[in-house]
């Protein structure tokens, strides 16, 4: 029973506060500001000195700043009068990034396969949904392509790729198309990798139909069918690929 009144000495939970670096106490502020309204897209931040005397921070920590928002690609600094704003498109920062952690192998490969099916069963299902002939007639145009039977894996390769791409983009959902995009780099290389096994003259085929089948699927206009065409599509394609025997 504790003793009322009696002073509790410091235990573990009382630690030396770590002062913190200039710039991230700026994008904390920043972040504030967005998250209130004080600041929005498009609007042009202070110069540099303005920010440095206001934060209270050297210019160098506001150029850190500023660096740092910038690769993340919150705001674009331009010379002359215009200086820093705000952007009003996030730009490929984001894929960019996402592509970096999975090129330095942060998540496994079986991960980006499962995220891509939750991802692309969705967009297969909206585009059967919407049942927007002109789409059936582009995602299908593809699939005509694929039928070339000079195509080298590099050239199917990018065809697939025009082809999944297009059918989140039509979805009109910019963060699943550029999350897509983001998985390009794991997807690319365990593609190419796994085209190269067997004969591709038969890979070739098979890759051909496994399309055809998902673009009937998505033109029968039922969403569910649609998805579970996707999913199976993406399966084929992880145990060609991702959980062949040997990887
Ligand atoms: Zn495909």
């Amino acid at each position: 029973m504790s003793n009322a009144g009696a002073v509790t000495p410091a235990g573990a939970w009382v630690q030396p506060i770590k002062s913190r670096r200039g710039f991230e106490v700026i994008l904390d502020q920043l972040e504030a500001a967005l998250l209130s309204g004080e600041l929005s897209v498009g609007d042009r931040l202070p110069g540099e000195r303005e920010l440095a005397a206001g934060f209270g921070v050297s210019r160098t920590s506001v150029r850190e700043a500023l660096r740092v928002l910038e690769a993340l690609g919150l705001v674009e600094v331009k010379r002359g009068i215009e200086g820093v704003t705000l952007r009003n498109e996030p730009g490929d920062a984001f894929a960019d990034l996402l592509r970096l952690h999975l090129a330095l192998g942060h998540y496994e490969a079986r991960s980006v396969v499962q995220f891509r099916t939750v991802l692309e069963s969705w967009a297969a299902a909206q585009v059967a949904e919407a049942a927007d002939k002109a789409v059936f007639v582009r995602l299908s145009e593809i699939v005509d392509r694929m039928a070339d039977d000079s195509l080298d894996p590099l050239s199917f390769h990018a065809l697939d790729v025009e082809f999944h791409e297009s059918l989140i983009e039509v979805c009109g959902n910019g963060l699943a198309a550029l999350a897509l995009r983001g998985c390009r780099t794991v997807n690319r290389q365990a593609m190419l990798d796994g085209l190269g096994i067997g004969e591709w003259a038969q890979t070739l085929t098979e890759l051909h139909r496994e399309h055809q089948d998902l673009v009937d699927a998505i033109r029968s206009c039922d969403p569910a069918h649609a998805a579970a065409a996707m999913r199976e599509h993406i399966d084929r394609w992880s145990l060609r690929t991702v959980e062949r025997p040997g990887t």
